[in-house]
């Protein structure tokens, strides 16, 4: 699958429609409409996919940065070494805790969509606003970009 960006300059070149692109074949015009949203349905569960497992993903690798912040802390104190060293083992624990954060946050926003309890409203929020939201888990205390209110906005897969 070419990038999104790429797609109408392809079509452009092999002369094609967007539509033949994504069903494989030259369609008919009659057929088009039925395609058409045969292909936007079938897109629409592949995302569906890729997000629910990024958002498993996302669990992994957070797991995987408290582990390691937590032994590099737990071998800082425990184990006799330079004071250097468990000062090294406590900061590259951070910061590689960091980094992770940083990331399974970055795929939070991406993947799915924050739904508003106000207005039902399904939205993918900058990822400042992801940041800096409270949250209980992936739901998060948010400003609803269509009614403005700030509420508990839940994640959700399906738009
Ligand atoms: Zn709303």
């Amino acid at each position: 699958m070419p990038d999104a960006g790429k797609m109408i300059e392809l079509c452009e070149i092999l002369d094609i429609t967007l539509n033949d692109l994504f069903s494989g074949e030259k369609v008919d015009m009659k057929d088009n409409e039925k395609k058409y949203e045969e292909n936007l349905l079938e897109m629409t569960k592949q995302k569906e996919e890729s997000d629910k497992r990024l958002l498993k993903l996302e669990i992994v690798i957070a797991i995987f940065g408290i582990i390691f912040l937590f032994s590099n802390i737990a071998i800082a104190s425990l184990i006799e070494m330079e004071d250097w060293i468990r000062v090294l083992l406590i900061t590259s624990g951070m910061i590689v805790f960091l980094i992770i954060t940083g990331f399974a946050l970055r795929i939070e926003q991406k993947a799915g969509y924050y739904e508003c309890s106000e207005c039902h409203t399904k939205y993918v929020p900058s990822y400042n606003s992801v940041l800096w939201a409270m949250h209980v888990n992936r739901t998060r205390f948010m400003k609803c970009p269509n009614c403005g209110k700030i509420n508990w906005q839940k994640k959700v897969i399906s738009k």
